[in-house]
């Protein structure tokens, strides 16, 4: 009964040194132009997490990614992120962050409490509700960043500026919650677009700091198409898939 050989109980000695050696490739690059792109904007690298998107592939490229000197992944599918935290948890690896970046449906809230470091993805009222519902029924506090449709374009999820200026006592009186910030999607292959809606993200959040007195010190924009952009415009986390995992990623912006 070899037949599945393949067990998980040596994903770490398995990894092929060319998968390895691919990541550390893309880490020591990404690093690189991160700090550029700080060093641009007057801002230290340190101020700015990258997120290693891991949505397309699977546990052992997360373990390449995480040997290579990635700190933090990110799923947008709940059933997805809890699958490879409880396959990285039979293995005895120190489960590096996993962080909800897709949309969350309300019964799937329960499955990513106290799993999902940090739901970048609350974007409605009523989707914070059920996410404080849940925490306070479970004594918990769930960390969350507020989806804001800055480009306006219809095909994006998340609060328009006027809903979310409508919500903001709300949002801010709930339990269970702490808002860290906020999070946007860019319009893709449109740099001078981009740039706007990251540019509005942080204007946005300036003024919400200064309404609300909250640090709201996480700005979550930027992809692998444009976070030097991102950065550039003060973006503290960047998402970034493709240009990790995809061997055949080549920037076209
Ligand atoms: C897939 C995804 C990313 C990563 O996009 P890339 O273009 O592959 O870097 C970032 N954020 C969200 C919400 C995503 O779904």
């Amino acid at each position: 009964m070899i037949q599945n050989s393949r067990t998980n109980t040596s994903l770490s000695a398995g990894l092929s040194p060319e998968l390895l050696e691919h990541m550390r490739e893309r880490f020591a690059t990404i690093k690189d132009d991160v700090a550029s792109a700080c060093r641009r904007a007057g801002r230290d690298s340190s101020e700015v997490l990258v997120e290693a998107v891991s949505k397309t592939v699977d546990v052992e490229q997360v373990l390449a990614a995480s040997q290579a000197g990635f700190i933090a992944f990110a799923e947008n599918r709940p059933q997805e992120l809890v699958r490879k935290l409880n396959l990285l948890d039979q293995e005895g690896i120190s489960v590096p962050r996993f962080d909800m970046i897709g949309n969350l449906q309300t019964n799937k809230i329960n499955a990513v409490l106290g799993r999902a470091a940090l739901i970048h993805s609350i974007s409605s009222l009523h989707l914070a509700q059920a996410v404080s519902k849940r925490s306070v029924t479970r004594s918990v506090v769930a960390r969350v960043l507020i989806e804001v449709n800055i480009s306006g374009e219809q095909s994006k999820s998340g609060f328009s500026t006027d809903e979310l200026w409508a919500s903001l006592d709300e949002l801010l009186a709930l339990d269970g919650i702490d808002i860290q910030g906020l999070m946007t999607m860019a319009p893709a292959h449109d740099a001078a677009r981009a740039r706007q809606t990251f540019s509005g993200l942080r204007e946005l959040r300036d003024e919400l700091r200064e309404r609300s007195g909250r640090a709201l010190d996480v700005l979550s924009c930027g992809m692998s198409d444009d976070y030097e952009i991102a950065i550039e415009e003060g973006s503290t986390l960047v998402r970034l898939g493709r240009i990790i995992f995809d061997q055949n990623y080549t920037d076209i912006h």
